[in-house]
């Protein structure tokens, strides 16, 4: 990479709870140092609606859960030059696919969807309220070819510090003794 250009930095949330962005804004006073070297052109942080061309860096958070979550998905590896699994939820599934324990996304379209509005059931095809559900969740790496793996839930804000300094000088990130779920 161009030793001077700053770095264009996106974060992206798929099927998570945002504590990983929670965990991103926690580096507090750093983010102000960081923004000497990166630019952050897309996150749900900014108001950035489509996802730009010659990303450098991507910390996607949260598993792969629908049909939207896997065009986002591709659209962040196609503009992308790094992709980072960022949490537990993009790197495993973890709390995101918990459902997947009950076989399909059925169960629960009826629960969270449809018994407390008493809506009409959405058949499959069907325009529906949220875009549809895949039966499995899928950590991001069964979806797309990922670069790097941030684990933790969330993963502390000093390790995303330090593993974007990492990446952002072009150097592999040193996970060693440092790698924690949960
Ligand atoms: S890894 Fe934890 S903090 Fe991050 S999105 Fe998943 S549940 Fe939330």
């Amino acid at each position: 990479m161009d030793p001077v250009r700053k770095r264009r930095v996106a974060t992206v949330w798929l099927g998570g709870c945002s504590g990983c962005h929670m965990s991103f804004l926690d580096m507090d006073e750093r983010l102000l140092d960081l923004a000497a070297s990166m630019e952050l052109v897309y996150s749900p942080i900014a108001d950035v609606k489509v996802f730009p061309e010659k990303v450098d860096v991507a910390l996607v958070e949260g598993a792969v859960c629908n049909e939207e979550h896997v065009q986002t998905a591709w659209a962040v590896r196609r503009r992308s030059k790094l992709v980072v699994a960022f949490g537990d939820c993009a790197v495993t599934g973890n709390v995101t696919a918990i459902r997947n324990a009950l076989g399909t996304a059925l169960p629960v379209l009826d629960r969270a969807y449809r018994d407390p509005l008493d809506l009409q059931p959405q058949l499959p095809g069907e325009p529906g309220i949220v875009p549809p559900l895949l039966d499995r969740v899928l950590p991001l790496h069964q979806v797309i070819p990922v670069d790097a793996w941030l684990p933790g839930c969330p993963p502390h804000a000093d390790l995303i510090h330090s593993v974007l300094v990492d990446l952002l000088a072009g150097r592999p990130p040193d996970l060693s003794g440092r790698l924690r779920y949960g």
